[in-house]
């Protein structure tokens, strides 16, 4: 435990991957961290009803994982003794704008794991903290606070399914991690303050996820292939090798294929269907992946309606002793995978805060947290705005940013240096003014009118 544990008790709402960050953050401290979920915690790898994400693909950006690892030292050999995958990057494939990202060579190496497992060895290591403990199947239903309600002191919270067995738990701090379905603005509104304002993307994406059997042929036994949407159909796919269920054999591992659309454009749930959309992506590799393969899964749908970012840090007045934490703050369209990784930083600006005391902590949360937020928001929402259907505005800089950023992967086809740096950005190794540096553009420009040229020479 950290020298600085001046503060008395902590809780956090919500025990999944952002509430379990949150708590390891705090666990630094304060002297005693109590995480209320309303779900039973299932077993490692098992999945579980309130986070229904669980069953679909879930990418771990590199970022991520180094944040994850900071927090639980040693947890990636914990996960991969289970099963779990060290990808390196040439083993990870792009597919986006008409082509293959060109491979590239880099330290930095993915951790393939399925969403039940990476949550089940997080949510272990915490409660193995001796000032960390869980309340399971308890529903929060509200705050409580002083009479002048400045600040929150704690929560009422009921079991599951035993509506007469209120009970409150007193606090210094409570952290909101309860996904996008907060009801933080409305608890904030029956306080008498104003609710964070809310931006909304609405992108109706649907996915359809199946598992299956990976065999070492598959994919020359390469760990990935991420399948961008472009136009016309805006279609897209991932296929990531994962852990297989059987953890007496952790050599043996499975696929996890998520394929999807925008707008409703859904896979149909039966294998047909299922088959025939895998096929009509811009490339056909998952479909020569899969279609013989031999499934290990129901076909599973998802929706996610819109992007969400709750513009908390712009509120002059907030209680205190009050946090709102991770897909609370913004929920991002999840086919950028960005979710886990934004949680992880936000735990780590967290700390970086209460390095400086509780005064205003609030304030600096949310400024801190915005910082966190802004890169991987902005990547989302320009990328949707691409289709067409997407309804946003299209500012100069979102036209010019996209025209540039296909310029750029195009030319990232051929070029190794420029998928790296593309590559960096999305993964939040790099600050995206990385790919406007004038050597990034020259090269862009080069390879285009090189591509261009190559095009016209073949027409003719
Ligand atoms: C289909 C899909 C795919 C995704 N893929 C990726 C990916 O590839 N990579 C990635 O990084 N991210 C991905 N994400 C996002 C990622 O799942 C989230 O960012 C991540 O789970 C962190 O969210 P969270 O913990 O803040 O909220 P959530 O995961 O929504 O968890 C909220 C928790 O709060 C609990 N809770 C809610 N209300 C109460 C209450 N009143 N009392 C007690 N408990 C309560 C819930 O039971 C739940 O456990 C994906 C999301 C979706 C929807």
């Amino acid at each position: 435990m950290n020298n600085q544990t001046t503060q008395r008790n902590a809780i956090v709402i919500g025990a999944s991957i952002g509430g379990l960050l949150a708590a390891r953050s705090l666990a630094d401290y304060y002297q005693q961290v109590t995480v209320i979920e309303r779900d039973v915690f299932p077993s490692p790898g098992e999945n579980r009803p309130s986070v229904p994400q669980d069953r679909h693909a879930h990418g771990l950006l590199f970022k991520g994982r180094e944040a994850i690892e900071q927090f639980f030292p040693g947890i990636t050999q914990e996960l991969t003794n289970q099963g779990a995958i060290l990808s390196h990057s040439q083993e990870a494939h792009f597919f986006m704008n008409g082509g293959y990202l060109h491979e590239i060579n880099h330290d930095a190496t993915a951790l393939l794991v399925s969403r039940p497992l990476l949550e089940g060895q997080i949510r272990q290591r915490l409660l193995a903290l001796p000032n960390v403990k869980a309340i399971e199947n308890c529903y929060v239903l509200g705050l409580l606070t002083t009479k002048d309600n400045s600040r929150v002191t704690g929560v009422r919270f009921v079991q599951r399914h035993h509506s007469n067995s209120e009970s409150i738990i007193n606090a210094d701090l409570v952290v909101d991690a309860t996904g996008r379905n907060s009801k933080s603005p409305a608890w904030l509104a029956n306080l008498g303050y104003e609710q964070p304002e809310e931006e909304r993307v609405n992108v109706d994406i649907s996915y359809t996820t199946r598992a299956y059997r990976r065999q070492p042929e598959h994919l020359q036994g390469d760990t990935a292939i991420l399948v961008s949407g472009s136009a016309p159909s805006w279609r897209g796919g991932i296929i990531i090798a994962q852990e297989g269920k059987n953890q007496e054999i952790p050599q043996e591992s499975r696929w996890i294929v998520s394929v999807g659309g925008y707008m409703g454009d859904r896979a149909p749930l039966e294998e047909s269907g299922f088959l025939e959309f895998a096929k009509s992506l811009p490339t056909q590799d998952i479909y020569h992946t899969i279609k013989d393969a031999e499934p290990l899964s129901e076909l599973i749908p998802y929706k996610f309606p819109c992007s969400l970012r709750r513009r908390y840090e712009k509120l002059k007045k907030f209680p205190a002793g009050y946090l709102v934490f991770g897909d609370a703050i913004c929920s991002f369209n999840p086919l950028y995978g960005q979710g886990m990784t934004v949680a992880a930083l936000e735990a780590i600006a967290l700390q970086n805060c209460l390095d400086g005391g509780t005064d205003n902590l609030s304030q600096r949360f949310f400024a801190a947290a915005s910082k966190v937020v802004d890169v991987p928001w902005v990547t989302a929402v320009f990328n949707d705005l691409r289709v067409p259907q997407v309804q946003g505005k299209r500012s100069l800089m979102v036209r010019l940013m996209n025209w540039y950023t296909s310029k750029l992967q195009t030319a990232a086809h051929q070029d190794p240096v420029l998928a790296m740096a593309f590559l960096e950005v999305t993964n939040m190794i790099s600050p995206p003014s990385k790919l406007i540096h004038p050597g990034i553009i020259f090269r862009v420009f080069l390879r285009n009118i090189w591509h261009q040229q190559k095009t016209q020479l073949f027409n003719t």
